[in-house]
């Protein structure tokens, strides 16, 4: 299992697709499988941009991840999650208890002109530079002991250079995955 973190805007989705391309296995993304699977009040929340709870998360992911492990083997990309702690105890959780090791989770970093230029051209009219300067710091916060708790745990996380073209992004990726 290969996990992906980043701000928005650092490309872990293309990123994750092409590496999934590379190795041959599934990107699991848990905004895409919520964005389609799911309706009603949940699909509101969501689209308001709030988190869903860890218990609704687990519902959507565990029979996901179930379906893709073989034996103490689980070749997957995943991307969105965890998002919280609790998520990231989880999952340690899950493949503690199928004895399946974490191979490491790619940090994705770009910085902020970077990103910015590519929020724009993505055209969203909330894409300001003050709400990215916002998703730098709220993802710093998130993200910190999420790491902390798997690099104790012995989880190599390497940081990665997001910045320049999607296939030079690539190319760093495949080489910190080899040098493993
Ligand atoms: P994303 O495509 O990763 O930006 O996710 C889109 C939306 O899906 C988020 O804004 C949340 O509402 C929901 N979501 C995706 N992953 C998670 C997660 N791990 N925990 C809680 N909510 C999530």
């Amino acid at each position: 299992m290969i996990l992906f973190m980043g701000v928005p805007g650092a490309g872990k989705s293309v990123q994750g697709r092409m590496l999934s391309d590379y190795l041959g296995y599934p990107w699991i993304s848990t905004g895409e499988i919520l964005r389609q699977h799911i309706s009603g009040e949940k699909r509101q929340r969501m689209l308001q941009g709030e988190l869903l709870t860890d218990e609704e998360l687990y519902e959507v992911v565990e029979p996901v991840l179930k379906e893709h492990v073989d034996g103490s083997t689980l070749n997957v990309i995943l991307d969105g999650f965890p998002r919280t702690q609790a998520q990231a105890e989880w999952l340690q959780q899950f493949v503690e208890s199928h004895g399946i090791t974490m191979r490491c989770i790619i940090r994705l970093h770009a910085d902020a002109k970077e990103i910015t230029r590519r929020l724009l051209d993505r055209g969203r009219p909330d894409d300001t530079e003050e709400v990215i300067a916002n998703r730098f710091v709220e993802y710093e916060r998130a993200t910190k002991p999420i790491l902390d708790f798997f690099e104790k745990r012995g989880v190599p996380t390497p940081k990665i250079d997001g910045n320049g073209t999607e296939s030079e992004v690539h190319g760093r990726i495949k080489q910190a995955i080899d040098a493993l």
